[in-house]
């Protein structure tokens, strides 16, 4: 029972400001705190911490802070062998200014994480891995080639694929389940408005399938996820909490799965779980902070 991450590291630098700069301007940041982020490390983090061994395969810079999220990540139990770090090259690096009025921007850029090679993947063995876990914050050409072979070795392949790119859909006939929140749906769907009824949802997902045997997850936010195949759509309805930081919410969810899929769990009650898991990170602060344990997801459930 193990899961293969494949994906995008990096060090989120958030700074709070009374009001976000205007082109030219300098404001003075109120506080400025620095954090391990990038979908790939959060995923990993949240699979981890579901008491699965979870392995993350990526890059960071040969700079201090590639290092450190490295250490931070083996902190969280994700095994990071597979991640490289390239001399030269700057650790992917997220920085978010957040105003008083709650409206933040945020500037990423993707440094080694652009660096993950087809060649990085192929040197690896994925044997005996039940679950391969992918979003597109790393090249597609990359997560191709892992899905090919994992394909070849009988193994899960899970696509969340975003952010919503168009090389995104090249992948979707090499995904077993593709995960999307609603607004990705719609731009891979070509909507031009978010789908929000279960009707409407399993509409524009099966638009997105390409083999008969896919299943498409849509997250929905509060209102849980829609699990859509070919002859059947539900919803699994979302936990009510009271949601603090809803920052890494669908990178919880998508670890949550993988991990309860690659335990052997069935899909409906593997969504259920990820939703509970996905409800417990909305109450904390912060991305991998916030994923919670087995333990906590299963007191949740009970
Ligand atoms: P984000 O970008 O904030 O990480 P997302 O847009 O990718 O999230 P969402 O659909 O908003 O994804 O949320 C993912 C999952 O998190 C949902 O399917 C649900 O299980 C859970 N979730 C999100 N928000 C809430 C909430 N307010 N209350 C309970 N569960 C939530």
């Amino acid at each position: 029972m193990t899961v293969f991450v494949l994906g995008s590291i990096n060090l989120d630098a958030v700074a709070r400001v009374d009001d976000l700069p205007r082109p030219g301007e300098t404001v003075a940041g109120l506080s400025l705190e620095l954090f391990l982020g990038g979908k790939g490390a959060n995923q990993a983090v949240a699979a981890a911490r579901m008491g699965v061994a979870t392995r993350l395969m990526g890059a960071v810079g040969g700079d201090d802070s590639g290092a450190g999220l490295k250490a931070k990540l083996a902190g969280y139990g994700v095994q990071v062998g597979d991640v490289v770090e390239l001399p030269g090259v700057p650790t992917g690096q997220a920085h978010v200014w957040v105003a008083n009025s709650a409206e933040n921007m945020i500037v990423v850029t993707a440094g080694a994480n652009a660096m993950v090679t087809p060649q990085q993947v192929a040197a690896t063995t994925i044997e005996g891995q039940r679950v391969l876990l992918c979003q597109l914050e790393t090249p597609a050409t990359a997560i191709e080639t892992l899905f090919r072979a994992g394909s070849a070795k009988g193994a899960l392949r899970i696509l969340n694929a975003a952010p919503a790119l168009p090389q995104g859909a090249a992948l979707f006939p090499l995904t077993d389940i593709l995960i999307v929140n609603q607004t990705e749906l719609a731009t891979y769907a070509k909507l031009d408005r978010e789908p929000v009824k279960l009707e409407e949802v399993s509409v524009a997902a099966r638009k997105l399938m390409s083999r008969p045997d896919q299943t498409i997850i849509v997250t929905l936010g509060a209102a849980g996820a829609a699990v859509v195949r070919r002859d059947e759509a539900f919803l699994v309805e979302g936990k009510k909490v009271k949601a603090v930081d809803t920052v890494g919410a669908g990178d919880c969810f998508c670890g949550a799965l993988a991990a309860t899929l690659a335990a052997g769990m069935d899909l409906a009650e593997a969504v259920e779980t990820a939703n509970a898991a996905a409800a417990l990170s909305v109450q904390k602060a912060g991305a991998a902070p916030s994923m919670p344990n087995r333990r906590e997801v299963e007191a949740f459930l009970e």
